[in-house]
């Protein structure tokens, strides 16, 4: 049953220009397909849909005496009240899409519920027709001729057929993502571009980056404080050159949000390179009540009641499973979700029990560091990163011990781990190359070494090792070092004082508004201060929203990079040697900054080039 709004339900919602672009159209009409509880939506468009638009859906239909309803503005199906408004579960329910579309077009709605019978009304630029019988099955077709036809402004203001084409597509393959038990057919000019079956989103996501995709991702199915993440994630070497490899949907509607890609950022942070970013197709569920839809129409963007929960517990997922902690195996998809067993004692892999929200808020505030330790190096080689096919146990008996599962998946993991590394006294160091690389040789292999990027990741895995086993040695100076700042920064930095004193700064007030420093964890001793609290303080505004302990560590890593041996300082022998043994031999890993610090030339690569061999 359609309605009309009443003014007091409808002045709540924010008002918006819905239509402006073609895809707008094909989004606002597909969703209401979708809202019809379609199991099976067809699109099709011409001349990027400026010519035409259908979209046909087997939902539940418009009986005849709604169907001059659905035309007028404010009339929707799917809101009554404004308590409403806090839990719309549709994607539609401001009732104003068919209207605007309609006043600016050729429109026609065919529809038939299982009940009744089918029938038409059209409208040209705002004037409907009559409602007339057709034939049809259940469901409804619409078209959308000649937009803008009315408005040559707006069809000025339109992109090339191919640019609008473009935008369209990008939003079929988000719906195709984001109902992936829905089946799409998607057709442009005749030919049909992207088809689903609604058989799952393993499916839709090979229906819509191809297959291989799904070899570098993991599968997560996560919940953390009440918050469900699952979906795919590139591995730690599966990057993309743009953010468009990037789906995010919240409470199942697509989803541009600022403190979700920063903490996402942030978790792959060490693994990429600069201008690379992650891949990921991920469904963020959160109780309606913490959630706000209602923002800007045109913005795909939600507001959350709590960034920092929500930046908290993706970035501990995510991050988790990148670097390999233990925990990534309560997140990983398809592995044995823990028994009703009752808890051994003293088990220290135990699963965490889930906290409330309000608990989660507690204990964001003040997390230091990602939960759990690293027990190994975090795979980083695509020849040995586990992908989720890899990470899939078989199936459980009934009741497998959770906790000696766990223990058998890290030991494997090690041991796996173990194998990849190379022994280091193996390497014969062999000299350097332009004061930056190092030459090592190892049987049939040569490696080069990035003098500067192994030190600056050594670096940095000792000192997040410390901070997460809480054991930062102190080193104190000389010199204790004062800085002076402005009452605003000087809260801010107050604020800090525990985190940076469990980071291993010796920290205070030093009277109006300067601190002293009087120590620094030993790893960076001889790092410049005021180049660090700069930094810190420069990421004051957009730390608001961002948990501040996963900054720090970032700037631990940069302040670590640049304390660390530049490249072309000559190193001595014994130094060079020193380095290598260091990286127990583990060649695949990369500096903070995502560069590989080591790079092999097998011997038969050399012959090939002095073509000794062919
Ligand atoms: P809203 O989706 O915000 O309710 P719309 O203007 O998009 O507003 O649609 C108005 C009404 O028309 C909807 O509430 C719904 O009842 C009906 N409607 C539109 N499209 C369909 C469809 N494909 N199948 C069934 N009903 C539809
Ligand atoms: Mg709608």
């Amino acid at each position: 049953m359609i309605h009309i709004l009443t003014p007091d339900v409808y002045n709540r919602i924010a008002a918006g220009e819905v239509v402006d672009r073609p895809y707008s159209v094909v989004k606002e009409l597909v969703e209401n397909a979708v809202d019809a509880g379609a199991t099976e939506i067809s699109v099709e468009i011409e001349s990027g849909g400026k010519k035409s638009i259908r979209v046909s859906d087997n939902g539940c239909g418009i009986a005849r005496d709604d169907l001059p309803r659905a035309y007028s503005p404010h009339a929707t199906s799917k809101l009554e009240k404004a308590e409403d408004l806090f839990s719309v579960s549709t994607l539609g329910f401001r009732g104003e899409a068919i209207a605007s579309i309609a006043s600016v077009s050729r429109m026609c709605i065919v529809s038939k519920t299982a009940e009744g019978e089918a029938f038409s009304l059209s409208c040209e630029g705002g004037k409907l027709g009559e409602v007339s019988p057709a034939g049809g099955a259940n469901g409804t077709l619409v078209t959308v001729e000649d937009l803008f036809y009315n408005t040559p402004a707006r069809l000025k203001f339109l992109k090339s057929d191919a640019q609008e084409e473009g935008d369209v597509s990008n939003m079929m393959a988000r719906f195709l993502l984001s109902r992936p038990n829905i089946s799409f057919t998607y057709t442009v000019n005749g030919k049909v571009k992207y088809r689903s079956f609604g058989d799952g989103l393993p499916a839709a996501i090979a229906a819509v980056y191809g297959t291989d995709v799904l070899h570098n991702c993991y599968e997560l199915n996560a919940d953390k404080h009440g918050i469900a993440l699952r979906g795919f994630i590139g591995n730690q070497n599966f990057s993309k050159a743009n953010r468009s490899y990037q789906s995010l949907f919240v409470n199942g509607r697509y989803v541009v949000n600022q403190t979700v890609s920063a903490a996402i950022a942030n978790a792959y942070g060490a693994y990429l390179m600069k201008r690379q970013y992650p891949f990921y197709v991920l469904f963020l569920d959160v109780p309606a009540e913490i959630v706000d839809v209602n923002v800007h129409p045109n913005k795909a963007d939600v507001r959350f009641a709590d960034n920092q929960v929500i930046y908290g517990s993706v970035y501990s997922v995510i991050s988790a499973v990148l670097d390999g902690n233990s925990r990534a195996l309560e997140y990983l998809a398809n592995v044995p979700a823990p028994t009703a067993a009752p808890t051994p004692p003293h088990v220290p892999t135990s699963p965490q029990t889930e906290m409330s929200y309000e608990q989660a808020k507690k204990e964001l505030a003040f997390d230091v560091s990602p939960v759990g330790g690293s027990s190994y190096f975090p795979p980083a080689r695509s020849e040995f990163t586990p992908n989720v096919l890899e990470v899939r146990e078989p199936a459980p008996a009934p009741q497998t011990d959770y906790f000696e599962e766990n223990r058998k998946f890290l030991a494997e993991r090690n041991k796996k781990a173990a194998q990849e590394r190379l022994d280091p006294a193996t390497l014969v160091y062999k000299g350097e190359l332009f004061r930056t690389y190092l030459f090592y040789e190892a049987g049939d292999c040569a490696y080069l070494i990035d003098q500067h990027a192994a030190h600056e990741r050594l670096i940095y895995d000792r000192l997040r090792e410390k901070c997460e086993k809480r054991a930062v040695v102190s080193q104190p100076m000389l010199m204790p070092f004062v800085l002076t700042v402005n009452p605003q920064e000087f809260a801010f930095l107050e604020k800090q004082f525990p985190l940076l004193t469990e980071l291993g700064f010796e920290i205070g007030e030093f009277g109006g508004t300067s601190v002293k420093v009087s120590a620094v964890p030993v790893e960076l001793q001889g790092i410049d201060l005021n180049a660090f609290f700069g930094e810190v303080l420069a990421s004051m505004e957009s730390l608001r929203a961002v948990k501040l302990a996963d900054i720090l560590k970032d700037k631990l890593a940069s302040a670590a990079c640049k304390a660390a041996v530049k490249g072309g300082e000559r190193l001595t022998e014994d130094e060079a040697r020193a380095l290598v043994e260091q990286t127990e031999g583990n060649m695949g890993l990369k500096c903070p900054h995502g560069r590989p610090i080591a790079v092999k030339v097998k011997k038969t690569e050399l012959e090939k080039l002095f073509k000794r061999i062919v």
